[in-house]
């Protein structure tokens, strides 16, 4: 794993790396690595150090401060394994386990503020077996914690200091363990709901955490529900009381929000609460043996039924997830009976006459009770101005002035943004906007907005669901799902909304969510709110989607793929053809985000699916945002009758919130109206884009994996640099904007252009000439500071 991450900092742009182990001689795949990096130019020096060993860690320090540049970042990954059960467990064991982990940290933080070195970061592998334990592993999971207790200790001292207990790794190659999992089977992992972490899981884990004022923090894919309940509730690992208390809570909140039975159980009056309770318990009984519920008898016991234990599980999450609640194992035994299951099932909802069966219980709370702290309560946790994450924003935004830089974020607009924009007064060619078709500012979208608020005014006040909608809202979801060719569209106020709620209402805990790494934040929060197991999988890449379906289906109810039409990051696309083929094969659900694809791909600008000759059809939920090619503001979710109808009737973010503006919904359908009389003004977008990469490219600056789509990337590889471009640009008259580290990778800090069908020619032209001029002035100035020959 220590090598999986020096290939991280290479990437991220580290000029120097120092390996270290007991010994020097590292194995075949390592050297070959290694080798490589220094074909990169990477000064890649490898030493063989005892961590454990003081008299050897201080010379390290010694000789990496006098011969190196400074040193920016320590990473502790060293560790050994000497399991056996308590009764064999020995003091010896425990050294040996110690050694390297523990000692070896407490080594480097002792030789570390000896030379008081000013470190960027010190970063130490821990131990998911620090977390929740591990068979066999008491000598490993207390090293563990002792060095989570080590960074806990430095960051309370000032000093930088993050501990990140894993999980289990996976190979990348063959899907078996690696690191300190090296050689087991990952099987035993998945059975208790603990996932494997690919390297570029861990990857993306490392970045983000490296980034977070956190001293320990557990890093390990888990289904808190499937993990938990190996466990009989009163008998779950201390540590996670909490944990599974707010997981029980979030799991109930979600069912309430998506009006599942607990939603319509504390919904309805006393009287028919414990009815519904005894139609959810006989109806899950009943799909789960495959007989009638009307066929149920409600005195037998199950195992008579044809009941087995494994049904029995897939029974019980099945109501948990309707409920809301955990049902205790022990309430299932050979004997129990669909009365036995509803009581057990009404006290936990807690109807009447499960509240008076509860009294009988001994006292014993089902839920532990929150209890009030004691403690001082730390200004970070109720002071805003206190809070980390608001200091880290000011430091952040005060490196700009530091830098003798204006702030490029929140730039003032004085008019309409489309090929040009008004800055400060000044005209500048533009960009930096969405606007891909000319649709926001063009005459007729204008006039029908006017139109619009002439007629209904300028809200719609409230939700559609209960105050009744205007006709324009049904002309525009008309229009939607008649241009996409899909059977039916809702529209929702906000393309971040849509992601959001959509995928947080139909997908539930139980299910899988597979979406590309570069995800939109839309996409993910969708996901968090829908309490759903979720994965990333590397971008673009279906081959490691479907093998994660492969692994992974079976274990789930419902799958659901995420991609998008145009990342808009990088302005490449997924081979959609490949999406469907894989979803249809694992019956999973696809999901295609259109944000930055509908309008600006396929001849007549209808997106993804036509660019590859696919039907509408053949993708279940098709998004797109009205604020880009539609020059309004809203999202929408085409897809079937159904599917429209359940949302437009259940969807959180739809049925309480309220419906689309006038102004906005008009203008989306004046601007489908234009696209649709007027198709050229997609070609003029396609060619447009295309003219930009070719002289782009032409001129050599590096667009990364751009290709065909209104997004050109230009890599500059530093945050600085990249920001210092995009401000030389807007002095020469180019609005165009800097992409900055932690958005995107340090390496890939970059400018982005967004091209529209309303640039000229000679705007391009100039853009792509300047950009390459002015890149090439600044590259030969550092060169000339750093007295490198340029
Ligand atoms: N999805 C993607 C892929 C996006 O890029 C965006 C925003 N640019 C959204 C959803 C959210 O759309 P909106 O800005 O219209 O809320």
């Amino acid at each position: 794993l220590g090598l999986e991450a020096a290939g991280w900092l290479v990437d991220a742009g580290a000029g120097t790396l120092v390996l270290c182990g007991r010994s020097a001689a590292p194995g075949e795949t390592a050297t070959a690595r290694i080798e490589s990096w220094r074909k990169r130019g990477v000064a890649v020096h490898v030493r063989a150090v005892d961590v454990a060993d003081r008299t050897q860690v201080g010379p390290l320090l010694e000789w990496i401060g006098s011969e190196l540049p400074p040193l920016a970042g320590v990473l502790h990954a060293a560790g050994v394994l000497d399991d056996a059960a308590l009764p064999n467990q020995s003091w010896a064991r425990f050294e040996k386990v110690f050694a390297p982990k523990a000692i070896g940290g407490l080594n480097l933080d002792a030789c570390l503020r000896e030379r008081a070195e000013p470190l960027d970061w010190f970063v130490a592998y821990s131990s998911i077996a620090a977390v929740i334990g591990s068979p066999g592993q008491a000598n490993y999971a207390a090293a563990n914690a002792a060095v989570d207790a080590l960074m806990q200790a430095r960051r309370a001292d000032g000093l930088p200091g993050l501990s990140i207990q894993w999980g289990p790794w996976a190979d990348a190659e063959n899907g078996s363990g690696a690191g300190m999992a090296a050689g087991h089977d990952t099987a035993k992992w998945t059975q208790i709901g603990l996932g494997t972490i690919r390297p570029a899981e861990g990857r993306l884990a490392f970045d983000t955490l490296l980034h977070q004022p956190l001293a320990a923090v557990g890093c390990f894919p888990i289904e808190w529900r499937k993990f938990l309940a190996q466990f009989p509730r009163s008998r779950s690992p201390k540590l996670l009381d909490d944990l599974a208390l707010r997981h029980r809570r979030d799991a109930a909140a979600v069912n309430a929000v998506a009006g599942r039975a607990r939603g319509r159980i504390d919904a309805a009056a006393e009287a028919e609460r414990a009815g519904i309770v005894r139609e959810v318990v006989v109806g899950h009984v009943a799909k789960t043996l495959g007989i009638a519920a009307a066929a149920l008898d409600h005195d037998r016991p199950l195992s008579q039924m044809g009941l087995d234990s494994l049904m029995g599980i897939e029974m019980r999450n099945a109501i948990e997830a309707d409920i809301g609640e955990e049902i205790p194992i022990e309430s299932f035994t050979a004997d129990t009976t669909v009365d036995d299951l509803c009581r057990v099932v009404g006290r936990l909802v807690g109807t009447e006459a499960g509240a008076s069966a509860a009294a009988d219980d001994a006292g014993q709370p089902l839920e532990p009770a929150l209890e009030q702290q004691a403690k001082p309560v730390d200004p970070a946790d109720w002071s805003v101005k206190d809070f980390p994450e608001i200091q880290e924003l000011a430091k952040r935004l005060e490196r700009f002035s530091t830098l003798g830089i204006d702030n490029p974020y929140f730039d003032v607009h004085e008019g309409l943004t489309t090929d040009t924009t008004v800055i400060g007064g000044r005209e500048l060619v533009n960009f930096s906007s969405y606007n891909y078709l000319g649709s926001s500012g063009a005459r007729d979208v204008t006039e029908a907005a006017k139109a619009a608020v002439e007629r209904f005014g300028t809200s719609v006040s409230a939700s559609r669901v209960v105050s009744g909608e205007k006709t324009v809202h049904r002309e525009l979801e008309a229009a939607i799902a008649g241009f996409l060719g899909a059977e039916d569209a809702i529209v929702y106020v906000g393309g971040h909304s849509t992601n959001e709620t959509t995928i947080g209402h139909l997908m539930r805990p139980g299910d899988l969510i597979l979406h590309d790494e570069l995800a939109h934040n839309s996409i993910i929060q969708g996901c968090r709110l829908s309490a759903a197991q979720r994965r990333p999988f590397p971008h673009n890449d279906h081959e490691a989607c479907e093998a994660m379906l492969r692994q992974m289906r079976g274990d789930y109810k419902r799958a659901l793929v995420i991609v998008e039409g145009v990342y808009s990051m990088d302005g490449d696309y997924p081979d959609l053809r490949r999406f469907v083929e894989l979803k249809d094969r694992h019956r999973a659900l696809l999901f295609v985000d259109e944000a930055h694809s509908i309008g600006t791909m396929g001849p007549t600008g209808r997106g993804i699916a036509e660019h590859f000759g696919l039907e509408a059809r053949q993708v279940d939920i098709l998004m797109g945002t009205l604020s880009k090619a539609f020059g309004s503001c809203g999202g929408y979710v085409a897809g079937s009758r159904d599917l429209v109808r359940y949302l437009k009737y259940t969807a959180p973010g739809f049925v309480y919130s309220v419906g689309l503006s006038p102004a906005n919904s008009a203008a989306a359908l004046a601007a489908i109206k234009r696209l649709e009389r007027d198709p050229s003004i997609v070609r003029r977008c396609i060619d447009n884009s295309r003219l930009f990469l070719r002289l782009a490219k032409e001129a050599g600056l590096d667009t990364g994996t751009s290709n065909d789509t209104p997004v050109v990337p230009v890599i500059i590889g530093n945050s600085l640099r990249a920001l210092k471009l995009s401000r030389r640009l807007h002095a020469l008259g180019f609005n165009v904007q800097p992409i900055l580290h932690p958005a995107v990778e340090e390496k890939a800090a970059r400018l982005r252009f967004f091209i529209t069908s309303e640039h000229r020619e000679e705007q391009i032209c100039t853009a792509v000439a300047t950009t390459a001029r002015e890149l090439e002035a600044m590259t030969a100035a550092d060169a000339h500071a750093q007295g490198v020959p340029g």
